[in-house]
């Protein structure tokens, strides 16, 4: 799991290096200008004006949407913690801050796995991993997370 938050650091660090127009994610952009001390970038594809600043809060808008999406699925705050490698106190704030709430069922709770594409293909081969069992999957980071419930899970 340390691994896999590394990674994700990693990626985000990697990611706000080399920007993309968070409008059409075209790489193709051109600086313009100084606003507020911040460079300022337009892209030749579609035109949007961006800051770096700004693609710095579109990252966290990415992260807080998959947190919520974890915690409607059923994780727990340190679950959700370990995978995003975002503080489980970010998390119950940003729960309390939408007002998100869930079905109340304690027993509930997927498994779930991060997969590759391929991985992600292999597994849908085999039949045996889908009887009696639904599964939601999101997209994390360039891998895919398989959230997994039991119907008759005890
Ligand atoms: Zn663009």
């Amino acid at each position: 799991m340390y691994i896999l938050l590394n990674y994700y650091i990693y990626a985000k660090l990697l990611y706000m290096k080399h920007p993309s127009c968070p409008n059409c994610s075209s790489d193709h952009y051109v600086k313009s200008g100084i606003i507020n001390n911040r460079q300022r970038y337009k892209c030749k594809k579609c035109g949007y004006n961006f800051t770096v600043n700004k693609l710095g809060k579109k990252i966290d808008d990415y992260y807080v949407n998959k947190a919520l999406q974890l915690y409607l699925e059923g994780l727990t705050y340190r679950e959700i913690e370990r995978i995003l490698g975002i503080s489980h106190v970010s998390i119950m704030n940003w729960v309390k801050k939408y007002n998100i709430k869930r079905p109340y069922n304690s027993n509930y709770h997927p498994t779930y796995k991060i997969l590759s594409a391929t991985e992600l293909s292999n597994y849908f081969q085999d039949t045996q991993n889908l009887s009696g069992a639904g599964v939601l999957i999101t997209e994390l980071g360039d891998k895919f997370m398989l959230i997994k419930w039991e119907r008759f899970k005890e």
